[in-house]
């Protein structure tokens, strides 16, 4: 290695040991399975004291609640969760250790060598896009929804093979949350498929639609995830900014909105908070955050364009390809006109999902198979814009890493979705959505 190239590895792991990086060394989690429904109410009301991290907020009879407690009260936690009868079994000794491996770069790296064995940071994958743009002239084009709170660009590619004057058009929606950094693992794969790939199938479902695609629609956030908190989860707006010390909460808590909540369909209606310091913060108003003004308005200008038949948005975890409309369960799904379809189309898409590798995938409700919730973006998709065929992934992986999976699952999780997609779309055809 030349003297210079070594010179920039320990600049760039310089970086990355930022004294400003919040560290969860020794961080402890504990996985607790609900026995009754009882135990259930009493985890919610756990969960409501906003006191510990959620991993998820699926809080169900038989399902897994994994909760992230600070080292010095790790014993209190235990102690406590037994004394209630609930059994906390502690599954992460310390979650940094984790952080680090998903931190991990490669000692030789070579910009034109973009993979995915790594999290890439927002400016890679942003000069990446860049690089795949004048790549593709004829097809990749560089898009522009508008800007973050911190004025960064929220930036996309528009794949375009066939230049038709009013085209079938899809829209993948990545990074909204943070730190769900999968998600904009999977998009940028996903692009790099659709231009490069020799699979017939992947060819049809690239050429035959129009695909804007934004890997990291939250680039604040995500940005945010890598230099100073590795859980975050909403944008970066300081408007609301108070005090969380009666949560026992960092008071940086209240920095930001979490964006899947702050859509204007059926805003604030259930499973959303009013409260700046929680995860679910909804914003003061819906719409009140530029990112999703952004998103909405680019999702009204596609429709002007041609038949935006497409809007799907990647999440972790849990596995599961989730319908809308987030706030219904049992026979009230049907409130979405072709529920029927949009589970039709889900349902083989997760089992062509599962023909690679064996990951089980759940499809339903938000609410049927993980929580109700209101205001988030696919809703209003569904809701307000009526797109046809709406979904949202929810990726790798069940939680035994959560958020912090490791990169050597990064491919296998994205070649496993790509055969979905290209699934569900000979489905939607065969019903004649194009
Ligand atoms: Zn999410």
């Amino acid at each position: 290695m030349k003297f210079k190239s070594k010179l920039l590895l320990v600049l760039i792991l310089a970086v990355y040991v930022n004294a400003e990086y919040i560290s969860y060394k020794d961080y402890k989690v504990f996985n607790i399975i609900p026995k009754t429904e009882e135990d259930v109410d009493i985890i919610k009301s756990i969960h409501k004291e906003n006191k510990y991290i959620f991993w998820s907020d699926k809080i169900k009879v038989d399902s897994d609640v994994k909760i992230m407690v600070k080292p010095d009260e790790a014993s209190d936690f235990k102690n406590y969760a037994e004394s209630i009868g609930l059994n906390a079994k502690l599954v992460i000794q310390n979650v940094q250790s984790f952080i680090d491996a998903q931190l991990k770069r490669p000692l030789v790296r070579n910009s034109q060598q973009y993979n995915w064995d790594y999290y890439q940071t927002l400016e890679e994958i942003y000069d990446w896009m860049d690089e795949i743009a004048e790549e593709h002239p004829d097809v990749v084009t560089i898009i522009d929804l508008g800007r973050s709170v911190e004025g960064r660009v929220i930036k996309g590619v528009k794949i375009d093979y066939k230049k038709k004057e009013k085209p079938v058009i899809g829209f993948y929606e990545g990074g909204l949350h943070a730190r769900e950094w999968i998600s904009p693992a999977t998009l940028t794969w996903l692009i790099n498929e659709f231009l490069n790939s020799n699979d017939r199938k992947v060819r049809e479902l690239a050429e035959n639609v129009v695909w804007h695609i934004v890997p990291v629609t939250n680039p604040d956030g995500y940005k945010y995830s890598f230099t100073d908190n590795r859980m975050w989860r909403k944008n970066r707006n300081t408007a609301n900014f108070t005090s969380c010390a009666q949560w026992n909460l960092d008071d940086d808590m209240s920095n930001g909105v979490d964006l899947n909540r702050n859509f204007g369909y059926l805003w604030m209606t259930t499973g959303a908070s009013q409260n700046p310091c929680a995860q679910t913060f909804a914003g003061p108003v819906a719409f009140s955050e530029p990112e999703s003004i952004a998103i909405a308005n680019y999702i009204l200008g596609l429709q002007r364009e041609g038949n935006l038949v497409y809007y799907i948005g990647f999440h972790s975890y849990s596995h599961m390809i989730l319908i809308p409309y987030s706030h219904v369960k049992g026979a009230d799904v049907l409130e979405a006109d072709n529920y029927g379809d949009l589970f039709e189309i889900a349902v083989k898409g997760a089992e062509k999902l599962k023909e690679r590798y064996n990951t089980t995938y759940s499809v339903g409700t938000s609410a049927d198979i993980l929580y109700e919730v209101t205001g988030s973006g696919f809703d209003w998709v569904k809701g307000a814009a009526r797109v046809p065929l709406v979904f949202l992934f929810e990726l790798r992986d069940l939680g035994e890493y959560g958020f912090l999976l490791p990169p050597e699952q990064i491919i296998p999780n994205n070649k496993e979705v790509m055969d979905a997609l290209v699934e569900m779309d000979k489905v939607a055809r065969q019903i004649g959505y194009y």
